[in-house]
């Protein structure tokens, strides 16, 4: 379940072990706490590239080019965690601020889940890690899948903060994690939840705040995604908080009729 896409992820991600190291000298001379946004870049296009840049831009439609502006971003200058929440399947997962992983008591106990914590923690803050060279392919391997469990483990954490929450938000307003397909419930929204707090327990679901049930999300590579990266508290919590969100409960039922009477239990 979690091979095949693993091995997606790992072909992906080993060819980004070996851009970070080059991304991470680019970037040092005019990182402020961020990668590089789309505007900088502009910026710092020659005058020629600038102009057909604007005038691509301006072919296309608002909506349009920012997306293609994402898509064009992903893996080239953006950051490892937004190249990571970018990968097909992952689009449950909400960026965490570096900030919040650069404090280590938000951290605090992953050191001993996590093998190979250190080169994980510098592969997701692209940080430039000295060994870096004298790996082996298998040592990349391992340090990837690492990451990927790592930024998990954090991203559990994160969606429970104040800024965790706010970027969830984002993604229900939008209806990112999905809708309820149960007919009653009429295309609410849902949101991500884990059965369990363990990793490689069980895969990512889908909550509905209106029947209180649990789903599974409609795209099987979503589907992989493990559900100890969201956790069992994650959306209780965030409909504590914005308690104006919680829809009121449904109470139509469907009732099973034959020749239009009710179907009775024997
Ligand atoms: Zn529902």
């Amino acid at each position: 379940m979690y091979g095949k896409r693993g091995g997606e992820v790992g072909q992906a991600n080993r060819k980004r072990i070996n851009e970070v190291l080059d991304k991470k000298l680019e970037r040092s001379s005019s990182k402020g706490g961020e990668g590089l946004k789309n505007k900088d870049r502009v910026l710092m296009l020659d005058e020629d590239k600038k102009a057909s840049v604007e005038l691509k831009v301006a072919e296309e439609p608002e909506t349009d080019s920012e997306e293609s502006d994402v898509s064009g971003s992903d893996g080239d200058d953006s950051s490892w965690i937004s190249w990571f929440c970018n990968l097909r399947g992952n689009e449950f997962l909400c960026e965490v601020d570096e900030d919040y992983i650069q404090d280590d008591f938000n951290l605090c106990g992953l050191g001993s889940q996590i093998p190979y914590y250190d080169l994980a923690l510098d592969l997701i803050l692209d940080a430039e890690s000295s060994n870096g060279d004298t790996f082996t392919e298998e040592q990349h391997e391992l340090v990837e899948s690492a990451a990927e469990m790592l930024y998990g483990l954090i991203h559990v954490r994160y969606v429970l903060t104040t800024k965790g929450q706010a970027a969830m938000m984002e993604k229900y307003k939008n209806a990112e994690f999905g809708r309820c397909p149960r007919v009653y419930c009429s295309g609410q929204p849902c949101l991500a939840v884990g059965e369990s707090d363990i990793p490689r327990q069980s895969t990512v679901k889908i909550y509905c705040p209106k029947c209180e049930d649990i789903y599974y999300p409609r795209s099987r590579f979503q589907g992989n995604l493990d559900g100890a990266y969201f956790g069992t508290t994650f959306p209780h919590l965030f409909l504590m908080t914005y308690g104006n969100l919680k829809p009121q409960k449904t109470l139509q039922s469907y009732i099973p009729k034959v020749f239009g009477f009710k179907v009775h239990k024997p």
